[in-house]
């Protein structure tokens, strides 16, 4: 069907939609440009454990630097980039940077790295984690890889097949966003997951009931499924305490710390450990 012939409406917002339209291409070419000029930085945010109140380790966070528009958020650049083609480029270079941050970090800390499906049809996606590895000489038990559910929108044995040469090789393998996308609960069983990431919605809203009762849902299934649980976006201590109540002892959000430049991660870890060793409030290490 032909817009322009149609009703007046149309017309009325073709110019706006000409002007997206252009604003999008222009961002594709500085996408482009920006692999080259090294605007990207990985920022990190802490997973605590609050059984023995420690950090285990970051998840690694893109971040695009743009030389007019300053800082711009994944969810604005991620989605352009998967549609431009380079989402294959962008995510070898997070692989290689998150891993070459974290060789340095102490007491065996795990780094996460989140992949977008698209990754998962490039052929070349194991021997880059593997090239990864090798170059930065993280051990592959370090590194963590987050999926969502959309991974499994056409569900293919291609998908499987890696999944499974990600654990072959020790890495663990983390469902993200649980409980926002595809709706089928069926892949649980199918495909090898190690932690499933309780999503910030549920988080949010734990005082309204149907949300308590997922949360318990998705621990409770985690449990049986003998996998971890992790909650995400945590924001405040009600909250903190209502998830340890249900018993998730890791979590993540910005009650802890927001995501934060690798320059920073030293004094994050010193200062959670400090905050919680002094805090008699929540119980001590559980053994
Ligand atoms: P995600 O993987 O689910 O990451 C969690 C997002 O929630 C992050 O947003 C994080 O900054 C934010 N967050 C953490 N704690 C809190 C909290 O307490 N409250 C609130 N309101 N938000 C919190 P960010 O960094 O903007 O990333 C958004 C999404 O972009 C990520 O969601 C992930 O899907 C995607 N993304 C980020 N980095 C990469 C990457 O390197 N590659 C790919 N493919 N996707 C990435
Ligand atoms: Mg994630
Ligand atoms: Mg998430
Ligand atoms: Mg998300």
């Amino acid at each position: 069907k032909d817009d322009r012939s149609g009703s007046g409406s149309a017309r009325v917002f073709e110019p706006e939609l000409r002007a997206k339209l252009k604003q999008r291409r222009e961002m594709e070419l500085d996408l482009k440009a920006a692999l080259d000029a090294e605007q990207f930085e990985l920022y990190y945010q802490p997973f605590v454990n609050m059984a023995d109140k420690r950090v285990s380790g970051f998840e690694a966070l893109l971040r695009w630097q743009h030389p007019e528009k300053g800082m711009i958020p994944p969810n604005d650049f991620i989605p352009l980039a998967e549609e431009a083609g380079l989402i294959e480029r962008l995510g070898v270079w997070c692989l290689e940077a998150a891993c070459t941050e974290a060789v340095s970090w102490p007491d065996q800390m795990v780094v996460s790295v989140n992949l977008s499906p698209l990754q998962f049809k490039s052929p070349t996606l194991l021997d880059d984690i593997d090239g990864a590895l090798r170059r930065s000489g993280l051990a592959a038990n370090r590194l963590q890889i987050e999926v969502t559910e959309s991974l499994f929108i056409d569900e293919s044995d291609s998908v499987l097949q890696i999944l499974n040469q990600f654990r072959s090789r020790g890495l663990t393998v983390s469902m993200d966003d649980f409980g926002t996308g595809y709706s089928s609960l069926g892949y649980l069983s199918r495909f090898p997951f190690d932690k499933i990431k309780i999503d910030q919605s549920f988080i949010r809203n734990m005082a309204r009931q149907e949300n308590i009762a997922i949360v318990r849902a998705v621990i409770g299934l985690s449990k049986a499924l003998d996998m971890q649980v992790i909650a995400e976006g945590i924001e405040t201590r009600e909250q903190m305490e209502a998830l340890f109540a249900e018993g998730c002892r890791d979590m993540q959000g910005y009650f802890f710390s927001r995501p934060q430049p690798k320059s920073e991660l030293a004094q994050i870890i010193a200062e959670i450990t400090r905050r919680w060793s002094d805090d008699l409030e929540m119980p001590g290490p559980e053994t």
